[in-house]
């Protein structure tokens, strides 16, 4: 509101804003399920549409010169409050703005920010964020293209690593962070659980590291990417992260058919990254961002159907003869460190899990092939029931002591459980597994 009185002072006309939409009724505070349906959005600025049209435009009309000049005052920080209302189809847009509006509301952030790919987003939260001669502390193993990523390219322009496997103990974060410290520190990166070991990250124990070793302005932000829990099944930044980065290709996309990405935090560091992402343009398109939209709708229909088939799948294959051992997060070891931390970090243990037959690739092979319902593709998060055989796909090319430390073995099958009908689900796996 005191935009629009600073705008009158200054003779510009400003946009017509959405009318807020109810985040209560009574006392009682709205669930993101419920808030998915309307936030953000006002149907009478788009001609009582009761779904956002999408704005394929590149550029947006000023209401007068003032209002256009009052714009660039507050992109070049001439007027405090920064950029106002929408301009250039680079920097946002009407169905990108509902989407972050949402996708925040999930996990209680302050702001969001969507982005092309959830690389694009990895990619532009690093350029915001290190210079050269800065160090990047992390989790690993991380997704493939981020490794690449921190150590090959951003490598090149002279950022340094360090990392800590993703079960460390305190002891061992301490140990990683002190080492560090002679330097500039500039991001902690996280992504739990690693892919494919399945193991979690002690958040709360990194939160707690980094602000006894780190003091003032040399504390680094920690950011961490859910892509694999979340936002159903784990909120890293009640446990101390500052920013949570999304693939939303996966769960928050959710039907494999669009690619997107998401960051998540505070005003502060969400205003730093949205610099660098006006700049280089990797916001997603409006209808991507639309898709996303209706994706969120049933975000957690979805989610929670596709665990509680996982729950049942792995209850059938863990029991299974021809199996050796199933990797999902419902099956930790109780008194467990990692069990421990799930209890900690986690509401659910996901849908997506490692599946070790007895035997190599040659019993992988005849598995994925004899498959009728689960599609044979990489990725995760969908509708559909996904299989794949990371030694022979995603990881072909990692080396084979690092694929032997990580538990990339030739018997490893990765599954993605979807939202069909579990017993269906069960009788596909074991039809499957009588042609091994
Ligand atoms: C898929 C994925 C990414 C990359 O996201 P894209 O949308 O494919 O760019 C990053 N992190 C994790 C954990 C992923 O699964």
């Amino acid at each position: 509101m005191t935009d629009e009185t600073e705008a009158d002072l200054t003779g510009a006309t400003p946009r017509r804003r959405p009318k807020p939409s109810a985040d209560k009724v009574g006392d009682r505070k709205l669930k993101p399920s419920t808030m998915m349906m309307g936030h953000g959005y006002d149907p009478m600025l788009s001609e009582g549409s009761l779904k956002p049209p999408i704005f394929l435009t590149s550029t947006f009309v000023f209401p007068n010169a003032a209002a256009g000049k009052r714009h660039f005052e507050g992109v070049t920080g001439k007027r405090p409050g920064g950029a106002d209302g929408l301009v250039y189809s680079r920097f946002n847009g009407p169905n990108q703005e509902i989407l972050e509006d949402r996708l925040g509301i999930w996990e209680g952030a302050e702001d969001a920010l969507a982005f092309s790919s959830g690389m694009s987003a990895i990619a532009t939260l690093f350029l915001s964020m290190v210079k050269p001669g800065d160090t990047i502390v992390h989790s690993g193993p991380l997704y493939a293209a981020t490794e690449t990523l921190i150590a090959r390219i951003l490598g090149r322009f002279g950022v340094h690593w360090l990392d800590f496997p993703a079960g460390a103990t305190r002891e061992e974060i301490d140990a990683v962070l002190s080492k560090a410290a002679s330097g500039n520190v500039a991001l902690i990166y996280l992504e739990s659980p690693a892919n494919p070991t399945n193991a979690l990250v002690d958040v709360e124990a990194v939160a707690a590291s980094r602000d006894a070793i780190f003091k003032g302005a040399s504390k680094p932000p920690i950011a961490i990417d859910n892509t694999f829990l979340g936002p159903l099944w784990a909120q890293p930044l009640k446990q101390g992260a500052d920013i949570v980065v999304y693939s939303l290709t996966k769960y928050a996309g959710g039907h494999s058919d669009l690619v997107a990405g998401g960051v998540l935090g505070s005003k502060e560091h969400i205003n730093t990254i949205r610099l660098m992402r006006n700049t280089i343009g990797t916001i997603c398109d409006p209808n991507t961002a639309w898709m996303l939209l209706r994706s969120l709708e049933t975000l957690e229909l979805r989610m929670s159907r596709a665990g509680e088939n996982a729950a049942k799948v792995c209850a059938f294959l863990r029991g299974h003869e021809k199996v050796e051992h199933v990797g999902y997060l419902g099956f930790l070891e109780e008194g467990s460190r990692q069990a421990d931390i799930y209890n900690r970090h986690c509401t659910g243990a996901g849908s997506t899990f490692s599946l070790y037959l007895k035997g190599g690739e040659k019993e992988a092979f005849a598995f994925l092939d004899a498959l009728k319902i689960a599609k044979l593709a990489v990725s995760l998060g969908g509708t559909e029931t996904l299989a794949s055989h990371p030694a022979g796909m995603t990881h072909l090319s990692v080396p084979d002591a690092r694929k032997q430390a990580l538990g990339i073995t030739d018997n490893l099958v990765r599954i993605s459980i979807g939202v069909e009908d579990a017993d269906d689900l069960i009788a596909d796996f074991e039809e499957a597994l009588k042609a091994v």
